[in-house]
């Protein structure tokens, strides 16, 4: 069946000068197939260039320059894969496609599932997430850690979907319904679930990076993850407070027992337990805190409102749309 569906790539890229030739003809090929088999009227490829200090923008602007398929926008400076990956959104729904597929520049996601996502789009869901199915190519600590977060965030009430990155399908009304979403620390993947549209997902095996490094340190995922926590759930603050109510009881018993050695004049040993008691207690009020100033330090970030990210430049057909 041919439809007329007009169809973008966003492609988020910090400092992806190794992959991105790679990237540019892959993708590019991919579009050409799905036009010519009339599976969409026509697409387009949307690089997001975020902060990048390398030949990143330099080669998307070449491109751009000689394909119309092409186009391109500079961020001022580095926001972070998700600002970069919502700047791609905005711009394909003020340029009107009907759906559009987040995918990251290292082409470590499999596009020829894109073929399964668009076939699912036509069914009539308006989101299709990539699932992967095996995570061979990461490292134990980054299987491993992944693994730990999904779970946790499932156990905490996030809606997630697991072991979905990036890598998916929105139709035009969805990317709409995620543009209302007000939060700027964001975890879109999860925001994009509780849109709560039809959707679908499609599976694939997850590859390794073939040129460049990651750009994800350690670092910017434990921060990730926290973003991902507390922008679903205030669940770690009730854990904090039934913590609190069990150090009660245990001290309101500990409280009888000391009066009890006192009357019964034997209250000079027990200065182990005390202490051991008094670091406890200690380490357990500071990570409380910690808690509640992660939320507070987001609470912050959001009452600012500050824009998410700011455009330096634009390059192709995108321009016009502005
Ligand atoms: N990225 C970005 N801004 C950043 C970090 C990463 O736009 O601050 C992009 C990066 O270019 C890539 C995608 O986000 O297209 C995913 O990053 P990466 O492949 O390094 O992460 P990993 O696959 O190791 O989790
Ligand atoms: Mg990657």
């Amino acid at each position: 069946m041919v439809h007329d569906t007009q169809l973008a790539l966003v492609v988020p890229c910090n400092n992806e000068q190794e992959m991105l030739p790679t990237t540019i003809e892959q993708l590019s090929a991919v579009l050409l197939r799905l036009i010519d088999s009339g599976t969409i009227g026509g697409g387009s490829i949307l690089f997001i260039d975020d902060g990048s200090t390398d030949n990143t923008w330099r080669i998307i602007a070449s491109h751009a320059a000689e394909s119309d398929m092409i186009s391109g926008i500079k961020l001022s400076h580095n926001v972070g894969h998700q600002n970069a990956l919502w700047a791609g959104l905005e711009q394909a729904v003020a340029m009107k496609f009907d759906a559009a597929i987040s995918i990251d520049a290292d082409l470590q996601d499999d596009i020829s599932v894109i073929d399964e996502m668009l076939a699912a789009f036509h069914e009539g869901n308006d989101i299709v997430f990539g699932v992967r199915d095996n995570r061979n190519s990461d490292s134990f600590i980054k299987h491993f850690t992944a693994h730990s977060f999904y779970k946790f965030m499932a156990s905490i009430g996030g809606e997630i979907i697991y072991n979905h990155g990036d890598f998916r399908l929105m139709s035009l009304r969805a990317m709409k319904a995620l543009m209302q979403f007000p939060e700027r620390n964001m975890f879109v993947r999860g925001m994009v679930k509780s849109i709560g549209f039809p959707y679908k997902c499609v599976y694939y095996a997850r590859k390794e990076r073939t040129a460049g490094t990651s750009k994800y340190p350690l670092a910017k995922m434990i921060n990730f993850a926290f973003d991902g926590i507390t922008s679903f759930s205030v669940k770690p603050l009730r854990f904090i407070t039934i913590i609190g109510l069990i150090l009660i009881v245990i001290s309101t018993l500990l409280i009888i027992y000391g009066l009890y050695r006192y009357i019964t004049n034997s209250t000079i040993e027990g200065w182990t337990s005390l202490m051991v008691s008094l670091w406890f207690i200690g380490g357990a009020i500071l990570t409380c805190l910690g808690i509640i100033g992660e939320y507070i330090g987001r609470i912050y970030s959001e009452v600012k409102q500050r824009p998410r990210y700011i455009i330096e430049e634009q390059t192709g057909k995108n321009k016009e749309s502005k």
